[in-house]
């Protein structure tokens, strides 16, 4: 089935499956063609710890063809700014995992992604990189420091959400012990973009959405602290919403917010091991390209 007769497909199933429903047509000021955000979860990060099928065997319930984006890493200028205008101009919201010492330099960049609505999370205090290696003092002081960190930021501890992302993935059994007492939501991803690899914007793009195609949902991992990932993000957004995706918003449950998913999440078997996204896709072509390319070939 060409990509087209999927969509249609697609577009004819969709509305027995959809919670929200997509962007309305205008609901997002200025920009009729907007991928906009289809729809809010409220997660209870007390009931979920681990989501991510890099990683774990549990991930968000999403339905086909809905995309929850991520950016870790940041804030850092110029880029976390571009990335905030790209995202405002689509009316897309996302879940930030923001790293304790960038928000120390840049509290009002914290500030800017908390105001426009975004999910704050966190992603440890200095991003060690080797986190396996770290003591278990050291591990839990990494992710209680930059959860402070980033509260001291906001000015609101209540504002940091209870998602946390381990710096590169690297988590020990002692560290998913302290972030379970700690009440938090331990995050991986589901889809990779590899957008911290020396690739241009379209192949950073171009992965991004072969890989959506081939899992057909998930978390899109993303990092909002490179050139190549503000370039690639407008043709990312654009071929999700020419090929019928659909953007998810994830905000934890509080007391004044009641959680919109029930136990249990999905469970995938075999989730947890690293998958290496195949050639199971190879007719997949980007047709918006940054350099006006009208097809760019997947190339196994
Ligand atoms: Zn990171």
């Amino acid at each position: 089935m060409s990509w087209g007769l999927a969509k249609i497909a697609f577009l004819l199933a969709a509305p027995l499956a959809m919670v929200g429903g997509p962007a309305m047509a205008g609901a997002c000021p200025g920009n009729p063609n907007a991928i906009g955000t289809s729809r809010t979860i409220v997660v209870n990060p007390r009931e979920h710890i681990r989501i991510g099928t890099m990683d774990y065997a549990e991930t968000l319930p999403l339905v086909d063809r809905e995309v929850v984006l991520t950016f870790d890493d940041g804030p850092i200028p110029p880029y976390t700014n571009r990335v905030l205008d790209i995202l405002a101009a689509e009316c897309v919201k996302a879940t930030y995992f923001i790293v304790g010492d960038m928000a120390k330099e840049y509290p009002a960049m914290v500030r800017r992604i908390y105001d426009a609505g975004h999910t704050v999370g966190t992603h440890s205090m200095s991003h060690p990189y080797r986190f396996r290696a770290l003591s278990v003092e050291r591990g839990n002081a990494q992710i209680d420091d930059g959860i402070a960190a980033i509260a001291a930021a906001l000015g609101d501890a209540d504002k940091v959400a209870p998602f946390f992302r381990f710096p590169g993935f690297g988590h020990t059994p002692a560290a998913h012990e302290h972030a379970a007492a700690r009440g938090l939501m331990v995050w991986g991803a589901d889809v990779p973009a590899d957008d911290w690899l020396k690739l241009g914007p379209r192949e950073v793009a171009r992965r991004a959405v072969q890989r959506l195609e081939y899992k057909g949902k998930g978390i899109l991992l993303l990092h909002d602290i490179h050139q190549r990932t503000v370039e690639a993000l407008p043709f990312i957004l654009e071929e999700l919403r020419d090929r019928g995706f659909r953007i998810v918003h994830v905000v934890p449950s509080s007391a004044d917010r009641q959680p919109t998913v029930t136990a249990p999440l999905e469970w995938r078997p075999g989730g947890g091991r690293r998958i290496v996204v195949a050639s199971a896709t190879a007719d997949l072509t980007l047709r918006h390209g940054p350099d006006g390319q009208q097809e760019y070939p997947y190339r196994p």
